[in-house]
């Protein structure tokens, strides 16, 4: 018989690393929690982004970057066994500059990552012309941009649909409302117990978003989070204009523009704001006139998993052999690599060598004496 592995979680991460385990061999069941639970894969922008990940960790650019690299493959893998196109489009993104002070940091930001990645480095600052060529509709406010021909977006809910789907053909269980509350040893056996059940597994990871903290806590894992919540509108339906995506605006294949990008630090509760939309409608329109006289059709707040220093949180347990937790703000973009590295290394019995960097010691500090 196969082995059985349990991920707690059904958002983007927790779905994407059971497929890596359902594709190496594993029999694997979801638990999932509850419809009022917050959840981040079903509000968030849709860039598959890497320009701006890892100016100060290395690492963590080569990670975004590698899963980038495996995004085109993985969706096409989506399309061909679920019907499904995620409308992936990786042509590259812009993240524009509107005044001076803008410029400046990101002109900063972009030589930094030059001197970090060096070779490996692909973005560059480019000027108000280059931005003109291939975004014609841009303001003139626009005084230039960080530009990465990596950058891509997707539709984050037909993805969710796609993976869901392709999780049923491999025969994955997903357990809706089953809470998970620890994870423990029952003599030899590691075991997830929850509200009425406790279920067995040869591997367990915990993806639950926020609730990892405290459910990864359980088997002597660390790791600290905080809600950092995001707004996005959504305008009508137009006419296909916005090519390229940036961190604040994208267009959707369907026509919809979506924007808005904001970090509202510790802030657990869902739900808009005048003042963060008005200000997102300001920005969007300074990018893009022609959204000024456009209908907004609907708006939302959602609650970002954010580690307490940014980077994602890749941690085995040493109380609970065979026990992992995992988190991330990304999911979106490392949603390939968690698929088709990750889970398959997890099956494997280790995680990966390359996310040694981002496992959960560094959270342990030792107090001075
Ligand atoms: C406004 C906004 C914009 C974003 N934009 C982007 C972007 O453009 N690109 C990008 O890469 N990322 C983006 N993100 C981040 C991305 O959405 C998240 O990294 C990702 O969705 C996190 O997925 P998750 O599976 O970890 O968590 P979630 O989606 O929060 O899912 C957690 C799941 O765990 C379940 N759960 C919780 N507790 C338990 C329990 N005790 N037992 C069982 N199940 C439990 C919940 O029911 C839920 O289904 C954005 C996020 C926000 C909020």
């Amino acid at each position: 018989m196969s082995e059985r592995a349990i991920v707690i979680g059904g958002g983007i991460v927790g779905l994407s690393i059971a497929l890596g385990l359902a594709r190496a061999g594993l029999g694997v069941v979801i638990l999932d929690g509850a419809d009022a639970d917050n959840r981040a894969s079903y509000g968030n922008a849709g860039l598959v982004w890497v320009q701006s990940k890892g100016a100060d960790h290395v690492p963590y650019a080569r990670w975004s970057r590698q899963s980038a690299r495996l995004w085109p493959a993985f969706a096409a893998e989506l399309e061909q066994t679920t019907g499904i196109d995620v409308e992936y489009d990786q042509r590259g993104g812009f993240s524009f500059c509107l005044d001076e002070a803008e410029v400046e940091a990101r002109r900063a930001m972009v030589d930094k990552m030059a001197a970090r990645l060096g070779p490996e480095n692909d973005v560059e600052f480019v000027d108000a012309g280059f931005v003109r060529q291939r975004v014609p509709h841009v303001g003139p406010k626009v005084l230039g941009a960080s530009w990465c021909p990596s950058d891509g977006h997707v539709n984050p809910l037909l993805l969710m649909g796609a993976l869901r789907k392709r999780a049923a053909a491999l025969g994955i269980d997903i357990l809706y409302g089953h809470k998970a509350t620890r994870i423990g040893m029952n003599g030899s056996h590691l075991t997830v117990y929850g509200e009425g059940f406790g279920m067995r597994a040869d591997r367990v990871v915990v993806a639950a978003g926020l609730a990892t903290q405290e459910l990864a806590a359980t088997a002597g894992m660390t790791v600290p989070l905080k809600p950092v919540r995001g707004q996005i509108v959504v305008t009508e339906r137009l006419r296909k204009v916005i090519d390229y995506p940036t961190p604040t605006t994208r267009q959707a294949r369907a026509g919809s523009v979506i924007f808005g990008n904001s970090h509202e630090d510790d802030m657990a509760v869902p739900g808009t704001t005048l003042s963060v939309i008005a200000s997102h409608a300001q920005r969007a329109i300074a990018e893009f006139p022609f959204l000024a006289s456009r209908r907004i059709l609907r708006s939302w707040g959602a609650i970002r998993v954010m580690p307490r220093d940014g980077r994602p949180v890749y941690a085995s347990s040493g109380t609970c052999p065979g026990a992992y937790a995992i988190a991330c703000h990304s999911g979106i973009t490392l949603t390939a690599i968690h698929a088709g590295i990750v889970g398959p290394s997890i099956a494997a019995g280790e995680l990966p060598p390359a996310v040694s960097t981002f496992s959960d010691e560094r959270f342990h500090v030792v107090s001075p004496a």
